[in-house]
């Protein structure tokens, strides 16, 4: 299961956007979007303007970093999206909605999508009783997500839900006092709430 392993404040800085890729932090004044807001690196403060490939190419590459997903498995996604009926950008941000370790962060259980995924990955979670230890799972419709009773994330789990980060969406039920979530629909698009164009993805790939 590869990963990003690298800084991640880089990758807002790059993209010039915050991300919240690192839970609490994010939402502080340390966060690097705040102190400096331009591309890491040497010529950070003197890069050109965008081609209309770099413009495809900075959405792509937001997809990926928010989901912390790496090339070949977005391409998965996409290949797979193309394949399903129905508008493929938006088929594609579905896909990656309805990943488990996201599905976590977006029910409020982890404070960021990297901390779902290593709870996922450390096999916190049960999903309809049964334990799943694979962080891109995807969850359909009447999926049942839930702590698993023995994990000794009980603590951590009910801080994160009471600090409250963002707005359970319409596609996803809390009980909170049970630290269960259930799969009430599909996301549409307009329950994924991150800055991506979708449409210049498929144009980057469709090349
Ligand atoms: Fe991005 Fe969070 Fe780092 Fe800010 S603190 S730059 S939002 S990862």
């Amino acid at each position: 299961m590869a990963r990003y392993r690298d800084a991640k404040c880089r990758l807002c800085r790059r993209e010039g956007i915050k991300l919240f890729l690192k839970g609490a932090r994010c939402f502080t004044d340390k966060c690097a979007i705040e102190r400096r807001n331009y591309p890491p690196g040497q010529h950070g403060l003197n890069r050109g303007k965008l081609t209309p490939f770099g413009v495809q190419l900075r959405e792509k590459q937001k997809a990926k970093r928010i989901y912390g997903v790496l090339e070949r498995q977005f391409r998965k996604y996409f290949h797979w999206a193309e394949r399903e009926r129905g508008v493929t950008g938006e088929t594609l941000l579905r896909l990656l909605e309805c990943r488990l370790d996201n599905v976590v962060h977006r029910l409020g259980f982890a404070a960021s999508r990297r901390e779902g995924r290593q709870m996922v990955a450390h096999g916190h979670f049960q999903v309809n009783g049964r334990k799943v230890s694979v962080p891109s799972y995807l969850v359909k419709v009447g999926d049942v997500v839930q702590l698993r009773p023995t994990s000794k994330l009980q603590a951590r789990v009910e801080d994160n839900i009471n600090a409250g980060r963002g707005q359970i969406p319409q596609w996803l039920e809390l009980e909170s006092a049970e630290k269960r979530g259930n799969v009430r629909s599909l996301p549409l698009r307009e329950d994924i709430q991150i800055p991506v164009a979708e449409q210049l993805i498929v144009e980057l790939y469709s090349k």
